[in-house]
């Protein structure tokens, strides 16, 4: 069997992850919505994969999931209805303004948004300062869209339609299922989603080539996040693929980053910087 069968319309082999991941959220949405399954023991996996399929979106936009265009285009269009909220929605806010302006008055998502004396404070709110920051400087990016790029503009236009007709459908069919079971998830992971570069990003030295980031090198923490914990290389490179990034994290910046930007444990980073306090360099207002 050659490579190509084996990989089917996909770029790279590693993605047959992505698929089961966004597979498996899909079969957890249907199965509690339609009462076939509900429990406390689904919810932690529809929440830890709503996150995941967050961040399969994040690297979609970065680096294309299939070969041909029409495979990408509905592929972007199950993301959206899967997470909520319109794929091409993160282009300007992600792709351009925090990868080109990182951490400049420009980025949505800078660390200088919160200046609590407290990080967890700053960790609590982050999310809202974020939201607020990009609803008071909304990009129009759709018009720009129609006339410089006009069929990123037709999807845009598709994946907006189609995902608020399915929430409304959603909502009018049964409101509460949709509420308990799909809303909670897709607004836990925003938060996460969000609030996680406040992590990668604090305390960092903008103007270095590598210390700009933190890294999260758990095996388990890169498994399920698709190693999004190797920030430093991803924005080094912002369009290599998920799967290369171990190696360029191994062979480009480690050599060269600094070694407390390396972090073993999420947890034990969150523990530290945003519990107790130790390591924050304080709030610089
Ligand atoms: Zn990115």
């Amino acid at each position: 069997m050659s490579v190509g069968t084996i990989l089917g319309p996909l770029r790279y082999r590693a993605d047959l992850r992505t698929l089961m991941f966004l597979s498996g959220l899909n079969t957890l949405f249907a199965l509690q919505w339609l009462n076939m399954a509900r429990g406390c023991h689904l919810l932690l996996p529809t929440y830890l994969l709503a996150v995941v399929a967050l961040v399969i979106k994040h690297n979609h936009v970065h680096s294309p999931t299939f070969r041909a265009p029409s495979w990408n285009s509905g592929f972007e269009i199950w993301l959206s209805l899967l997470t909520a909220h319109p794929t091409s929605g993160i282009i300007t806010s992600h792709n351009v303004l925090h990868h080109g302006n990182n951490n400049a008055e420009a980025d949505f998502v800078r660390c200088s948004l919160v200046r609590y004396r407290n990080n967890l404070a700053n960790l609590m709110t982050f999310f809202f300062a974020s939201v607020a920051e990009m609803y008071r400087n909304k990009p129009s990016d759709l018009e720009e869209w129609r006339s410089s790029r006009p069929a990123l503009y037709r999807q845009a236009i598709a994946e907006r339609v189609l995902t608020y007709s399915f929430l409304v459908i959603l909502v009018l069919l049964d409101w509460r299922s949709t509420l308990k079971y799909c809303a909670g998830p897709w607004l836990f992971a925003q938060w996460v989603l969000v609030t996680i570069n406040l992590l990668q990003h604090q305390d960092c030295d903008f103007r270095s080539e590598v210390d700009h980031s933190r890294n999260l090198t758990g095996r388990i923490v890169n498994w399920l996040l698709l190693n999004n914990g190797y920030h430093t290389a991803h924005h080094m490179f912002p369009s290599a693929h998920w799967s290369t990034l171990p190696l360029i994290h191994e062979r480009v910046v480690e050599p060269r980053l600094d070694p407390s930007l390396n972090e073993p444990f999420l947890w034990l980073c969150v523990w530290r910087r945003f519990i107790v306090g130790k390591d924050w360099q304080g709030a610089r207002a």
